[in-house]
């Protein structure tokens, strides 16, 4: 039987059992969420429990990432049933700060990546990943983790934890996993939530275009303009949606390419009403190519 899921929301408790864990030679692994759990996280706590002595969930819903104009105060929020997942799969901890106890009075200094935070959703929402990157750093410190987890899903953001890790030498290996879909191709978030029925039912194009400019670059198309012409025709012809942004980037560089090569990140934000979507797909063109 495994020992019950224990619940920890202070953060000196939490790194007072994670150093005692370390020094008694066991592997932590860490899976930074906002809650409101879906199988886009479990995915994510699954293969956390399978590659780590310890597996250690955090829900919070973290002030700094969040714009003045941004759904802060009703992102969804669903303790008692995330708890109940959390159980299902076996996690060892789950870390619930406050803002209060994470930011307390007097708190001053932020992780600011200077160059991959500028494009995409980093152009739209100042700020943010300065957010992120202090909140995941901070998190790495309380918890201790040997391997952290995060999904492909926020692709931008996963590019920038890595160049942070490296930057900064922190003692943690990350892994970044697959997008998790819905039947219709709909990647899975908490803000689906927010979408009513019509927009649910236009939502499903995202992916559509996403496959489209997939099957367009295995079929030999190599111009960046025409892949992301074709993407925001799509979207415009089958949805409501506003464009935030289509882009294909250089995974690496996260710098638009006129001409495709390499591992090619093509990522959309869309605005259904006030509620932010995003999605990408990554691919890879053979070297060999001239
Ligand atoms: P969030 O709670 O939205 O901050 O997400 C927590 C982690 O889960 C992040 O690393 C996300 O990239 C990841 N994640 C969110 N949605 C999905 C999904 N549909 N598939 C895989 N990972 C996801």
């Amino acid at each position: 039987m495994p020992e019950p899921m224990r619940i920890i929301d202070e953060p000196a408790a939490m790194q007072q059992w994670a150093l005692d864990q370390r020094r008694a030679g066991k592997s932590i692994g860490l899976v930074p969420t906002m809650g409101a759990l879906h199988d886009g996280h479990l995915s994510l706590v699954k293969r956390c429990r399978a590659e780590n002595d310890l597996c250690v969930v955090s829900i919070f819903v973290n002030p700094l990432q969040f714009g003045p104009s941004e759904d802060l105060d009703r992102y969804p929020r669903d303790l008692d049933r995330d708890e109940e997942l959390l159980r299902l799969v076996e996690t060892d901890v789950l870390f619930v700060p406050t803002p209060e106890t994470m930011y307390p009075a007097g708190f001053s200094t932020r992780v600011d990546e200077k160059v991959l935070s500028k494009s995409l959703c980093g152009a739209s929402r100042p700020g943010h990943f300065s957010g992120v990157a202090t909140v995941v750093l901070k998190l790495f410190n309380l918890v201790q983790p040997t391997r952290a987890y995060f999904g492909q899903k926020d692709a931008q953001q996963a590019r920038i934890i890595l160049q942070m890790v490296r930057d900064l030498a922190v003692p943690v290996e990350i892994v970044i996993l697959p997008i998790v879909r819905e039947p219709d191709g709909l990647a899975m978030s908490s803000r689906n939530a927010y979408l009513d029925p019509d927009q649910r039912r236009e939502a499903g194009m995202l992916y559509r275009a996403l496959v489209w400019a997939q099957d367009a670059i295995d079929n030999g198309e190599r111009s960046g303009d025409t892949i992301v012409q074709g993407i925001r025709d799509r979207i415009g012809a089958a949805t409501t949606a506003r464009i935030d942004y289509v882009s294909a980037v250089d995974f690496e560089t996260l710098q638009e390419q006129p001409v495709l090569h390499g591992k090619v990140l093509i990522a959309v934000a869309v605005f259904f009403g006030t509620t932010r979507l995003i999605d990408n797909v990554i691919v890879r063109i053979p070297p060999t190519e001239d």
